[in-house]
């Protein structure tokens, strides 16, 4: 168990928070502010109970050097209202500089600071012990809540880890609970679902789960370079070259270890890749040369279907069909549908999978949905991510 905020002394003592605001912008307004309100929790709890916070984060792509487009201030803006009390921004190109500790060091009981984003400064993706060192001078205690950059060994992820103590947020302390359950302690029978578009993003997390699971579900782009790797026609479906040698190699080790994969048995195949194609349902084996596989079928629904309703435990990364149009996000909404009828803990990892899971205004009724795209698909392929490990254990 990772300690959290509930776990340490903040009265009266400065908190380095290192969150996750890297929000989409459009003209210097912020169009989703979802990662900004996800926060809240942790920063209210640290508030209420008499820290003082300075809070961290970076916002794109900077590449080491400060650029006005990426600057932190419309968050800060954005937090002022959603806290509803004042919050004050430090704009320095330097993030850290003399200025900034004196502002600090004057914050009161249950003040709010936000930084300049990290990346201004190519220290920041270094993990350079100066910097991380000096981003820790700032404060008592260190509290991760970054999920999504927790897989980077970044100096305001991990390195300011080795000068305070370290304890997460309510949103990683969430995230680890569920992941971490799932993988380690599910209960079962514990099923996975993997999609998505390419194969090659995903080997590590099949390879991964495949020891873990009871059954392991694919749907999606991906199959097709299954299906070319047992030697079938695929038309014009999508096919990950590079990978027909390792989806051969991962059916083997599935065989070896007698881990039952559970493809699609038919598929929606259109004329071509548009909402308005020809489309027909057909046998995996029966794909017509000049057509390509855009959905799962209903004869594979209903074959998941029956899997998932015994399901305790659901892991889902990666959608069923190309579910951004209409006529082939069946398969993708079924498979939602079923999880929110289901009793099972159904967790979802990944960006696109979560987009569409939003899209069918289904999102609240799952148990936890993962807000890291990268780092979830590293916890679920059983990697060691920096920014969790540096948190202490109980
Ligand atoms: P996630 O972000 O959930 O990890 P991926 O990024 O791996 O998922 O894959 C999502 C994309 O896969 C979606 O844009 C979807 O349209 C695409 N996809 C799913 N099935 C197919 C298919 N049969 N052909 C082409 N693209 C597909
Ligand atoms: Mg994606």
């Amino acid at each position: 168990m990772k300690k959290t905020v509930k776990d340490i002394a903040v009265t009266g003592r400065t908190a380095v928070v290192r969150c996750d605001f890297n929000v989409p912008l459009k003209d210097g307004v912020i169009t989703d502010d979802t990662r900004i309100k996800a926060a809240i929790p942790t920063i209210k709890y640290l508030v209420d109970n008499g820290a003082k916070v300075v809070l961290l984060s970076h916002l794109g792509r900077p590449k080491g050097e400060p650029k006005e487009e990426f600057s932190l201030r419309p968050v800060a803006v954005r937090l002022k209202e959603l806290l509803k009390s004042d919050v004050m921004f430090v704009k320095s190109d330097r993030v850290v500089n003399d200025n900034v500790k004196s502002l600090v060091k004057q914050l009161g009981i249950g003040q709010v600071m936000l930084l300049e984003n990290v990346r201004f400064r190519k220290e920041e993706t270094e993990n350079d012990t100066e910097f991380a060192k000096a981003l820790a001078s700032l404060g008592d205690f260190f509290v991760q809540e970054a999920f999504g950059t927790s897989h980077r060994a970044h100096a305001s992820t991990a390195g300011i880890a080795e000068f305070l103590p370290a304890v997460s947020g309510f949103l990683i302390e969430k995230e680890v609970k569920f992941l971490g359950d799932a993988l380690d302690n599910p209960e079962r029978p514990f099923v996975a679902i993997m999609g998505g578009a390419k194969v090659g993003d995903k080997i590590k997390v099949i390879e991964n789960l495949m020891e873990k699971v009871d059954s392991l579900i694919l749907g999606g782009g991906m199959t097709y370079t299954f299906y070319k790797a047992m030697g079938y026609e695929i038309g014009t479906s999508i096919l990950d070259v590079d990978s027909i040698e390792l989806a051969k190699e991962l059916l083997e080790k599935a065989k070896a270890k007698g881990v039952a994969l559970e493809f699609p048995v038919d598929v929606v195949v259109a004329d071509k890749f548009d909402n308005d194609a020809n489309r027909k349902i057909c046998p995996v084996t029966e794909i017509p040369a000049d057509m390509m596989g855009m959905d799962i079928g209903p004869a594979s629904i209903e074959r998941f279907d029956k899997i998932l309703s015994e399901a305790k435990t659901v892991v889902w990364n990666g959608p069923m069909g190309v579910f951004e149009m209409d006529n082939f996000a069946v398969g993708t909404k079924a498979i939602a549908e079923k999880l929110v009828e289901s009793e099972a803990v159904t967790i979802i990892g990944g960006g696109d999978s979560a987009a569409a899971v939003e899209q069918f205004g289904l999102a609240d009724k799952m148990s936890h949905i993962s807000t890291g795209g990268g780092a979830s698909l590293e916890f679920l392929e059983g990697k060691v991510l920096p920014g969790i490990d540096v948190i202490e254990d109980i």
